[in-house]
């Protein structure tokens, strides 16, 4: 039996249709996240039959679908989520995209769409950018905010392998997450509702993840929460923050600091930002690198391990524990200062940062992580240029 001869994505092949209307740029304070899109978009579509057809850089504008399409009715969906700064030369850079790309092959895998190449598709991203270069927003803390997304689009009710996809990416400039000063969140850990759970896809940015999220996120902005602590199991393990993948520090009773986040797995999602926190704080910890952050002990220790509930609350009550925060693409940082947790509220200290917005531990983060993306600092080649 021959194999069929699919086409594979190409950049060489893409096709450029510039709007014939290009938009008034914003003005950057007015900016509300996920709101405003740039002029142009990238879209691919993918036949079980004849591979990918030619990606194409087109006016922003409505996707026409047949309402049987898969997705409207099973949610075969994945998006990721990235973004483009510009450094002090003005040049475009984009955030260790090798790891979007990966995870969204391993979705696409997860869904049994086609999966693709990724520097293909990086390549293609950064066209699209240049493109549409002038919406990258250059004031200090602003960017561009990259979807990337794949639909299932086969027009049919039955369920069953998605014989047409379409890819798309649309940009978006976003404002400093915190133009106001970084200021610390109030969790609610959820013991009602579970965001995801051993062998089921919480792992994957998959739309389905998401939209029965909303509803928890009210309840706990009703009792006075900003965000949900995603809860899982009898012991009350600790998953993730809203969005985000959550992180915790405490002195160890050896007076040694301690610096843990949940281990990946099914109920993790994998975030490119928890990555790079990981692995700074590593080689920090590790007396043979020479990469030093300022605003860590000296000694410390780095744990991927379960966490549970009971076990922040003791720590909080004798005083061990030292920070919590929560680490994403598009806030970075964000630390914690309080968690709500069966009827009584945890206090956690935000300690030792510069302005009171982060503990001293999330900062040093933040600010390394800041200076990596918009290229004030170089670290094994996380940041590429456009
Ligand atoms: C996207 C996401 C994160 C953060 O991932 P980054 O790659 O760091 O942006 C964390 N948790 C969930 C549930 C997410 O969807």
């Amino acid at each position: 039996m021959s194999v069929p001869s699919v086409a594979p994505l190409d950049a060489s092949k893409l096709r450029i249709e510039l709007t014939p209307s290009p938009k008034d740029l914003p003005d950057p304070s007015t900016l509300v996240f996920g709101q405003t899109f740039t002029d142009h978009m990238l879209t691919a579509k993918w036949n079980i039959q004849t591979g990918w057809a030619d990606p194409v850089i087109q006016p922003y504008g409505p996707l026409a679908l047949d309402p049987s399409s898969t997705v409207l009715h099973y949610a075969p969906t994945l998006f990721e989520g990235m973004k483009a700064y510009v450094d002090k030369q003005g040049r475009t850079r984009l955030f260790r995209p090798d790891l979007n790309m990966a995870r969204l092959n391993r979705g696409a895998a997860r869904l049994a769409f086609p999966t693709l190449d990724g520097e293909t598709l990086t390549e293609l991203i950064k066209e699209l950018l240049r493109v549409d270069q002038r919406w990258i927003p250059t004031a200090e803390g602003c960017s561009l905010y990259i979807r990337p997304t794949m639909i299932g689009t086969r027009a049919s009710l039955g369920v069953g392998p998605s014989t047409e996809v379409l890819l798309f990416v649309i940009l978006s400039p976003v404002a400093k997450y915190y133009a106001s000063g970084a200021k610390p969140v109030s969790l609610l850990g959820s013991t009602k509702d579970v965001r995801a759970w051993p062998k089921g896809t919480g792992s994957y940015k998959f739309g389905l993840n998401y939209g029965a999220c909303v509803q928890p996120q009210l309840e706990a902005a009703q009792q006075g929460y900003q965000q949900v602590l995603w809860l899982y199991g009898d012991d009350d393990e600790v998953t993730e923050v809203g969005m985000m993948n959550f992180w915790g520090a405490k002195r160890g009773a050896n007076g040694v600091v301690e610096l843990f986040t949940p281990p990946l797995g099914d109920i993790i999602l994998p975030g490119v930002t928890r990555d790079s926190v990981l692995a700074l704080a590593r080689a920090h910890a590790d007396p043979s690198h020479p990469f030093r952050l300022a605003g860590l002990p000296d000694e410390l220790v780095v744990s991927e391990r379960k966490v549970t509930m009971p076990e922040l609350r003791d720590a909080a009550r004798d005083g061990s524990l030292l920070e919590v925060f929560g680490t994403g693409t598009a806030a970075v940082v964000t630390s914690v200062e309080r968690i709500g947790y069966r009827d009584e509220d945890v206090v956690v200290p935000v300690e030792g940062g510069s302005t009171g917005g982060f503990g001293r531990i999330a900062e040093a983060f933040y600010d390394v992580l800041q200076a990596i993306q918009y290229g004030d600092a170089e670290h094994e080649g996380w940041s590429v240029l456009v």
